[in-house]
């Protein structure tokens, strides 16, 4: 065998592969952790800190709050812009794929950011984070999530594993190994998806009346400190969008409120994410407490419920499952950049907007959440036609830029298309 002949043979393998691909902006970015193992609140902590400490730039990280047993719920902000949306992970305890999710998003969109034009599957990352931040809450249900790992050993709070102990007496759910994987509730079994202020005094569909590992609705709305983080973000930001990370069937829920403006464009919202992941959009007429249906039916802000994977999954089907989740976010995010386009109407707190509208009407009815503290200067401000305009061209400027990959590859297509046709 000619040795020297074959090493000649690999460089100059090596050297026409990397003249070929230097120019493609869309390589795969290099893989640090991984996602198909179960990941603790620990590790995603851990995780997190890398993230902000490496990519200071774009990433911050803050506590929003602790949760029952004193895990943080880490508010994770990528992005520097001025348009914001929002995505949570891990409410439902054994959903808690959608933290793993939400971290190799990130892995994969800090990578891309430093790499200026770096596209993926089209989307120019540093164009869009560069016009909106999204504000990610990767688990926010850390206790459910340690405890579906970990089990009792988790709990932290001497009270808390006593009060789990007579839970399981309660109940006749399957809290204990190998029944772990079916815990959905926060550490005192309070369903965190269904403690939010809109239907919650309904007779809900299976509650158990008692704390159980799910479906319990809790004794008030926001009686669970992680459902009152979540509401206070809430609050606190306009956000364009809200999404909801769960597992499974690869299905869209959204509540079909009455409110048809705000109805039509969370209808569009899940259209465009229905053939982005080729999941099923589910439009629903019953309120109970959930999420979305309070950030649609209350704030007025479009919002989906994301049921990831199809059947039953284990964590080393992490790879099947994100291929629906890996751009989602930037399609997102250039949506979110859309609705803001057509915000006429600002809610500002002290001087801070906190909320963003299109429809007057919609500002007028969310202001009613602001004004029983009375200590706050709560105000509707109107953008004027000038403002709207010069962020409409900023704004479509990035588009644009974005689109280009897009229509030469379709022009590509054609084409291809019309060479098959000639022959
Ligand atoms: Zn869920």
């Amino acid at each position: 065998m000619n040795f020297r002949k074959i090493n000649r043979q690999s460089l100059l393998f090596v050297i026409i592969f990397i003249l070929l691909f230097s120019h493609f902006p869309s390589i795969a970015v290099q893989q640090i952790f991984a996602y198909d193992i179960p990941i603790n609140y620990e590790e995603m902590t851990h995780q997190l800190h890398y993230f902000a400490g490496q990519y200071p730039e774009i990433v911050s990280l803050e506590s929003l709050g602790k949760s029952v047993d004193g895990r943080n719920l880490w508010l994770v902000k990528l992005g520097k812009g001025d348009i914001e949306l929002h995505i949570h992970g891990s409410l439902h305890a054994r959903e808690r794929i959608t933290t793993n999710i939400i971290l190799k998003n990130l892995e994969e969109y800090t990578a891309a950011y430093q790499l200026e034009d770096q596209l993926i599957e089209g989307y120019h990352v540093k164009d869009l984070l560069d016009e909106v931040t999204i504000y990610f809450v990767p688990m926010a249900n850390p206790d459910g999530v340690d405890y579906t790992i970990g089990g009792k050993g988790s709990i932290q709070t001497h009270g808390l594993r006593t009060q789990l102990d007579e839970m399981s007496l309660t109940d006749d759910s399957v809290h204990f190994p190998p029944g772990l994987m079916r815990w959905k509730a926060n550490i005192r079994g309070v369903d965190l998806n269904r403690q939010f202020p809109l239907g919650w005094e309904n007779e809900l569909y299976k509650d158990p009346g008692y704390p159980s590992d799910s479906m319990y609705k809790g004794e008030a709305p926001l009686s669970e400190p992680e459902s009152r983080i979540l509401y206070d973000l809430q609050l606190n930001h306009p956000f364009m969008i809200n999404v909801t990370y769960h597992t499974q069937g690869s299905v869209i829920f959204w509540y079909q409120t009455e409110d048809w403006l705000v109805r039509q464009k969370t209808h569009r919202l899940a259209d465009k994410v229905a053939s982005h992941t080729g999941f099923e959009s589910v439009p629903t007429d019953a309120t109970g407490g959930g999420f979305t249906d309070w950030s649609i039916g209350s704030l007025y802000t479009p919002s989906l419920t994301l049921e990831f994977g199809k059947n039953q999954y284990a964590d080393a089907d992490f790879d099947t499952i994100y291929p629906a989740a890996r751009s989602l976010p930037l399609l997102l995010a250039e949506e979110a950049i859309r609705m803001d386009q057509l915000v006429t109407y600002e809610i500002q707190v002290n001087g801070k907007t906190v909320k963003k509208y299109e429809f007057e009407h919609h500002a007028h009815a969310s202001i009613q959440n602001y004004l029983s503290d009375e200590e706050q200067d709560v105000a509707i401000i109107k953008r004027t036609l000038a403002q709207r305009m010069s962020l409409k061209a900023i704004h479509t400027k990035t588009m644009m830029k974005q689109y280009e990959p897009l229509i030469f590859s379709s022009l590509r297509l054609l084409c291809e298309t019309c060479t098959i046709l000639q022959k």
